[in-house]
């Protein structure tokens, strides 16, 4: 399988065996678009990757490749499985793209590309929405005006779905426990940040919601906020809607408070005493802090808490602060395991905690290849 997820300006892709899950090839194209880069648009950009698979002595044409596999952001509420893309499907997904007007057409746009260039495999869709869409009404349903809701297909849709799925399936075999009677909260930490709750296979809340901007605070979004503001500042500061959306999606979040979008980066600044970047982070733990509480609410009894993510594979003070003090809920970290590092799967609870604290790396390639070999009819 080839799996393609092309972003806004960046198109990531892997060369992947779903069954022994071993990577053949992956690669990145960036600033796609960008007035100083060479990659003038998608078509080029997947162009550059077909010729960096070809050096690595790769013909996708003659290598055996099944499928492509292409992350899409938002399905809406047509799409919820797997999808064989055809030209009706396009179609479809452009016309969901103004649910997700900055996600969905890259897609789109890689696909199209995609299916130009290698005519003669099937191209599936796997949308980022699809793990949430049996999500319980109670949490799914926002308390507005329900004919306009039902109208404009307002709900929480939740994303990252892909993520959340494989990372909960992964935490109960490590677990060695069955998935079915396993209740987790799995948080997903990276430039897009988003938590869930899940009992056995199915997710019973999530923090995005109608877009991925709800929820938790993130590299360059607000995550959850007084919706008002919106209002207020159109209003008051004389500022259009775009402006304030594209403040909310590009200019907030840590970047927002703290000029400074990627963790490691802003760790330094901490660490030289910036006072901004202070806040930024203790405004990103306690928010993250309050879904873990809301979400241990939620699920009742919980299993296990996950941390996944370039942020949460990665940072133990993130991992220690947002659970700092919560032994009578159950959670004891163990500093040491915490500290410990590691790449791979792991435990950093102590032995005696109640619910089990564990790292788990991602791997939203993989999963997406498999759930391309189920839309294959396995
Ligand atoms: P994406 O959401 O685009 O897939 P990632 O999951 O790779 O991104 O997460 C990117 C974030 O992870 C950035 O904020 C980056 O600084 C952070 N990160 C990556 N490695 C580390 C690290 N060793 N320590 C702290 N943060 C890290």
């Amino acid at each position: 399988m080839l799996v393609i997820n092309s972003g806004s300006s960046s198109l990531k892709y892997q060369l992947v065996d779903p069954d022994s899950g071993a990577a053949r090839a992956t690669g990145n194209v960036e600033r796609i678009g960008e007035e100083s880069s060479p990659v003038r648009d998608h078509d080029a950009a997947l162009r550059q990757a077909f010729d960096a698979l070809s050096e690595q002595g790769i013909d996708l044409r003659t290598c055996g490749l099944v499928a492509v596999g292409h992350r899409v952001v938002h399905g809406g509420n047509t799409f919820y499985k797997p999808t064989r893309v055809d030209d009706a499907v396009i179609g479809k997904l452009t016309e969901l793209s103004e649910l997700a007007p900055l996600h969905n057409p890259p897609a789109i746009k890689g696909i199209e590309v995609a299916r130009k260039l290698l005519p003669e495999v099937m191209h599936i869709a796997v949308f980022d929405t699809a793990f949430f869409h049996d999500m319980p009404p109670a949490a799914a349903t926002y308390a507005i005006d329900r004919g306009l809701a039902e109208r404009w297909q307002i709900r929480r849709y939740g994303f990252h779905g892909t993520s959340h799925r494989y990372v909960s399936e992964q935490a109960a075999a490590f677990l060695e426990r069955p998935l079915r009677g396993t209740k987790q909260i799995v948080l997903h930490l990276g430039n897009g940040c988003s938590a869930s709750a899940i009992a056995g296979t199915r997710p019973l809340d999530t923090s995005m919601g109608l877009t991925p901007l709800e929820g938790l605070v993130m590299g360059t979004r607000s995550g959850d906020i007084d919706p008002s503001i919106v209002g207020y500042l159109c209003h008051t500061a004389n500022m259009s809607v775009d402006e304030v959306e594209s403040m909310l999606n590009q200019r907030s979040g840590m970047l927002g408070l703290s000029g400074e979008r990627d963790f490691r980066r802003l760790r330094t600044m901490i660490e030289s005493g910036d006072g901004a970047a202070q806040l930024a982070y203790s405004v990103f733990t306690h928010r993250l802090r309050k879904y873990i509480g809301a979400y241990l609410a939620v699920l009742g009894h919980t299993d296990a808490i996950t941390f996944t993510g370039g942020i949460g594979e990665n940072d133990a003070a993130v991992r220690r602060d947002a659970l700092a003090g919560l032994e009578e809920l159950g959670v004891v970290l163990d500093e040491r395991r915490n500290l410990g590092g590691g790449k791979g799967a792991r435990q950093i609870s102590a032995e005696e905690s109640p619910i089990a604290v564990l790292v788990i790396p991602t791997n939203e390639e993989l999963a997406i290849a498999r759930d391309c070999v189920s839309a294959l009819g396995g």
